[in-house]
């Protein structure tokens, strides 16, 4: 077990962040529009308990795209880094992008999302991860 409060940040060290609970849970996003903002195929991400996410440092430096149909996406706006996403409708559901976790967040992807769009460049492993077509429901 990762010991809390768990610690990451950006690629700068402009935004540190904490969460002291334990993740809910992780899944990879296949969506278009996170493999635009990740430069990968796949974004990997941990869904917080709400409440869960502080900001130790850069809280004023964070800048989010935020899309009319979906969730916030935060990211330094200093290196680039994307961070979090953050629900439109309740803004304490979040989630991290696992590769900003300084060490081991204790969970692991447990789905697959928005395979309907994945990367033509990239074959999906084979893995057994439940796949889905769309988003989590
Ligand atoms: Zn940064
Ligand atoms: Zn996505």
């Amino acid at each position: 077990m990762p010991t809390f409060p768990l610690t990451g940040g950006c690629l700068c060290g402009a935004v540190r962040f904490e969460v002291d609970r334990p993740l809910v849970t992780a899944n990879y996003c296949h969506c278009t529009r996170c493999q635009r903002r990740t430069g990968t195929a796949a974004s990997a991400q941990a869904l917080i308990e709400p409440g869960s996410l502080r900001l130790v440092r850069g809280e004023d430096v964070v800048r989010a795209f935020r899309p009319p149909d979906g969730w916030a996406k935060l990211f330094c706006p200093e290196c680039g880094s994307a961070l979090f996403s953050q629900s439109q409708v309740d803004t304490a559901q979040m989630t991290i992008r696992m590769s900003a976790f300084d060490g081991d967040p204790g969970v692991r992807p447990e789905a697959r999302y928005h395979v309907a769009t994945a990367a033509v460049w990239e074959p999906i492993p084979d893995d057994g991860l439940p796949r889905h077509e769309g988003g989590r429901t």
